[in-house]
């Protein structure tokens, strides 16, 4: 490869917010075969919002809001910050915590007033020993709207159920048609459930996905197509998505990215839109074909 016609194209995607921060980074790219996309924040917007909370007879609406931002408060994922949102405009008070724990993948936990109190997905209620069988027509129903919704639970009894609403980027759906012209395979992970997953994959043009992945085992999904002999770029944003940006043969962290994230990737897109990463590779292979 010249250097210099790299060095232009480097120059050119830097220009279209599309920094390189790894050599040869730039030359991969054209040669992906496929592209894993984070659903949360990658896909979507990654700024959720409340839309549903409803409760069971022995609880009201705005004591399953207080509870769950309550133990929220200590959380940092991007869905504590819609629970805590929507209970602050409902001008809610929030109680104190104890034992506060993420459980990573599945939600939080925390004693309050002496109850021990459970927010997150259906799995987390699983773990925990509850029998949340009568509600999964419901969370169905959230997940396919393509809404996450998740459970409260208070002593071990289900106290509600509150469900987010995360829309795709404006761009996704597009940039996943471009990825596709390119003969690109492309692939949705997502730590959510598999309903709301299908419903955001669908509105943006995707098939293929693997939901309820733990974050762990994100980078072992790239691993896995590796050796089937794919040239894998994965695109995220999180803490979570790190070590598989680390894996991918070309790793992106995307828009607002956290610095985790941005540490472990060869290509940072600047602006949000998925839309750079066909542009990246349409430039890559650009760039080749002036070398050869
Ligand atoms: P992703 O990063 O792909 O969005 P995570 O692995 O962080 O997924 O979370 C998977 C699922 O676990 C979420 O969709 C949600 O249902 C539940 N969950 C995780 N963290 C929390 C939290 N802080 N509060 C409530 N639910 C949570
Ligand atoms: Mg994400």
């Amino acid at each position: 490869a010249t250097p210099i016609s790299v060095m232009v194209a480097v120059g050119r995607a830097a220009q279209s917010g599309i920094l390189i921060r790894q050599g040869d980074a730039l030359q991969k790219a054209g040669q992906l075969t496929c592209v894993v996309l984070d659903k949360t924040g990658t896909i979507t917007e990654g700024k959720p919002v409340v839309t549903t909370v409803r409760h069971t007879a022995k609880f009201d609406g705005n004591t399953v809001l207080a509870l769950a931002a309550s133990i929220e408060a200590g959380s940092e994922h991007p869905l504590a910050a819609s629970i805590l949102a929507a209970a602050k405009e409902q001008q809610l008070k929030l109680e104190k915590v104890q034992k506060f724990a993420a459980i990573a993948g599945h939600g939080v936990e925390a004693i309050i007033n002496g109850k021990s109190v459970y927010f997150g997905n259906r799995t987390l209620m699983g773990l925990k020993g509850l029998n949340a069988k009568k509600y999964d027509g419901q969370l169905s129903e959230l997940s396919a709207l393509g809404q996450t919704p998740m459970l409260l639970a208070v002593d071990n009894t289900i106290a509600g159920i509150i469900a987010v609403s995360d829309p795709i980027k404006k761009d996704s759906l597009h940039a996943v048609q471009q990825l596709q012209k390119l003969g690109v395979r492309v692939l949705m992970v997502t730590g959510d459930n598999e309903i709301t997953a299908q419903a955001i994959a669908k509105q943006a043009g995707i098939t293929e996905i693997k939901a309820q992945v733990l974050p762990q085992d994100k980078a072992s999904i790239i691993k896995e197509l590796q050796q089937q002999g794919q040239i894998v770029g994965m695109v995220g944003d999180g803490i979570n998505d790190a070590p598989a940006l680390a894996q991918a043969d070309v790793g992106m962290a995307i828009g607002t990215g956290t610095d985790v994230a941005i540490e472990s990737a060869d290509v940072v897109i600047l602006q949000g839109s998925l839309l750079k990463v066909p542009e990246a590779i349409a430039l890559s292979k650009a760039t080749v074909k002036n070398i050869k």
